[in-house]
């Protein structure tokens, strides 16, 4: 049975039973049964389903270990946190996030002034704001008008420029003033797909000789009692501990020495994000080596140490996790449209009533007597008897009927092998499927939902919702509905990917893609004018039955266009008159097509269905 490495990425939010996947939350509802009760509601095509329930769970484990560890080690510093908007800033999400937040004082990060704003309208009250990103005088000014609303806003500026505009907004608009913080420029950096944001070339940050003529401008604008943070990001999705290590030495004695020079207010060191996510569906393409214990661990021994043999007071740790709040909250969910495969059913085999050649006898006779202990056997005999029925149809010796016959009978014989050796043979299958993968039509698209796949190879775990109780035996590849072949999730060996056989006249399936709650809504393209899909929240009552909230439905085709800057009116204007003027339509049926156009055009751009009948896609 293949569990679609369940163990390894879903931390036990979802659990597979009596062959769904379930959330393993209150009452245990299916997701097929979620995904029921949206559509009933005549939602069609791709949805993502937000669970707050399980940002609940990791801002608690995030509060949870770091207090522990703080405990533990007698670390007299305190831990705070803020949410970075940029990972996800949709309101489905950053409301619930921000009201879960009440208890722990979790606060928000902003990087431009559209987040600020975001983070003014809807944070705490007395939970943190740090604000990052390049900085123009007017979101500086924002900062400034935040802290006089009573916001608790630190400014970490990323160059001495910035100071600059500080001082100058200080001196018009006078007390209170935001807290300042100074980003630090690292050696150290992180590894992997993410790395550009730490190290001595990153974009960001103040090097050893800008901090001390900070430290000398603030001393002289007698503004170093503002100055309270230190912070550094080295990565998004920090893969080893030991970058993060370094870091934390270096920032740490840089706090110190800060201290030193005369920083009495600086107490708190940010360390970012980067804490890692598990996407992977096997062990050995493990994303993270290190678990959160180890991480909070290493964080309050380390700065506890530098502390202690520097002679300064522990600091207050501050982090930016963005990625591990945010990832585990969304799952999206698309139905198969159509599997690229038909051809090799048993009912496409038109075998010739007079003579067939006699290898695709053999072929046959292999199929039919193919069984456990000759598996493996027969499976090379058949690929053998292919390469040799294929050479003489290039030779001209077979038809294109006898070649059709061969591909059937071969890929026949290669799933009964699949089945009987199940994991036996499991290198041999595997390089055997991937020259024969099947497509998997999905309605969605890929640039939109899974931008990250697209942009970075980043994988993502994926699985049906349903038949988890049968072994799927289709190596499979799937393909987006945008016309873009760069829209696949093609079949990779490393990382295989097995789905079921479907029907899909007569059933439906589904496929779930994990993790998706950080970044990729937001880096969501609309190529090919496909949209944000259909989005819905799951709650659940006191009984511990689910309900939906927040629906918002994908955006129309007029919305799309709309966003374009096309004028509505125009476009509406011209299709009429066409139909007007068309030679092709009757007079009489012309308002009956003009209607059935407009009802086209309130629908959002996904497949309905590929079928002529209407069906539920
Ligand atoms: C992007 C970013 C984060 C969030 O990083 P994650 O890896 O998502 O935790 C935090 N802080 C800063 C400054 C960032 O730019």
């Amino acid at each position: 049975m293949n569990r679609y490495g369940i163990s390894y990425w879903a931390n036990h939010n979802f659990i597979i039973e009596n062959g769904k996947v379930k959330l393993n939350h209150k009452n245990r509802p299916a997701l097929i049964d979620i995904v029921s009760t949206i559509r009933e509601d005549g939602f069609k095509g791709p949805l993502l389903i937000r669970f707050p329930h399980l940002i609940e769970k990791q801002i608690n484990l995030l509060y949870k270990n770091f207090n522990r560890a703080i405990e533990e080690f007698e670390y007299k510093g305190k831990f705070n946190a803020v949410f970075p908007l940029k990972v996800n800033q949709f309101p489905n999400f950053v409301k619930p996030l921000v009201e879960i937040g009440k208890k722990y004082n979790y606060g928000l990060e902003a990087g431009s002034k559209a987040e600020l704003i975001l983070a003014m309208s809807y944070n705490n009250k007395n939970a943190p704001i740090t604000v990052n990103g390049f900085k123009d005088r007017t979101i500086i000014s924002l900062g400034f008008i935040a802290t006089k609303m009573g916001h608790d806003i630190t400014l970490i500026i990323e160059g001495l420029n910035e100071l600059e505009t500080i001082i100058e907004v200080t001196k018009e608009m006078g007390e209170p003033t935001p807290k300042i913080g100074l980003r630090i420029r690292l050696h150290t950096s992180g590894i992997g797909i993410w790395a550009k944001s730490g190290g001595i070339n990153s974009k960001f940050g103040l090097t050893a000789t800008e901090l001390i003529e900070a430290m000398t401008i603030l001393e002289k604008e007698k503004l170093i009692n503002k100055l309270t943070m230190i912070h550094f990001h080295i990565g998004s999705q920090i893969n080893d501990i030991s970058p993060l290590k370094k870091a934390l030495r270096e920032a740490g004695n840089i706090y110190a020495e800060l201290r030193k020079m005369g920083a009495f207010n600086l107490d708190s060191i940010n360390l970012g994000g980067g804490l890692a996510v598990e996407y992977a569906q096997q062990e050995d393409n493990s994303n993270r080596n290190y678990s959160l214990k180890e991480f909070t661990n290493d964080v309050v021994f380390l700065l506890k140490d530098i502390a202690e043999s520097k002679g300064v007071e522990e600091p207050n740790i501050y982090t930016e996790s963005g990625r591990f709040i945010s990832a585990s909250h969304a799952v999206l969910i698309a139905p198969v449209l159509e599997l690229f495969s038909q051809e090799y059913e048993l009912k496409g085999l038109k075998l010739k009533k007079e003579k067939n050649p006699p290898l695709i006898e053999e072929l046959q006779d292999l199929y039919s007597n193919i069984n456990l202990g000759n598996a493996r056997e027969y499976l090379h005999d058949g690929l053998d008897h292919m390469e040799s029925l294929l050479t003489l149809f290039d030779l001209g010796y077979i038809d294109l009927q006898d070649r059709s016959n061969t591909e059937i009978l071969v890929h026949l014989i290669i799933k009964k092998a699949t089945l009987l050796l199940k994991d036996k043979a499991h290198k041999e299958l595997l390089s055997i499927q991937d020259r024969m993968q099947e497509r998997y039509l999905v309605n969605f698209s890929l640039f939109q939902s899974l931008p990250d796949f697209w942009g970075l190879g980043q994988s993502f775990p994926v699985m049906p919702l349903t038949r988890l109780d049968e072994k799927p035996t289709r190596s499979a590849s799937l393909w987006d509905i945008t016309c873009d072949s760069d829209g696949e999730v093609g079949f990779n060996v490393k990382n295989p990917l097995f789905l079921h056989e479907v029907d899909i006249e007569n059933e439906e399936y589904f496929l779930a893609f994990f993790l998706v709650g950080a970044y990729q809504e937001i880096l969501g393209m609309k190529h090919n004018l496909f949209t944000h899909p259909t989005e819905a929240t799951v709650n659940f009552d006191k009984n511990g039955e689910f309900f939906i909230e927040n629906i918002i439905e994908a955006q129309n085709i007029l919305d799309v266009l709309d966003d374009l800057d096309y004028d509505i009116k125009d476009i509406e204007r011209s299709l009429k008159q066409q139909i007007e003027e068309s030679n092709f339509i009757k007079n009489s049926k012309k308002k009956e097509i003009l209607g059935e156009l407009y009802l086209y055009l309130s629908e959002n751009g996904y497949l309905r269905t590929l079928l002529s009948k209407e069906k539920k896609y």
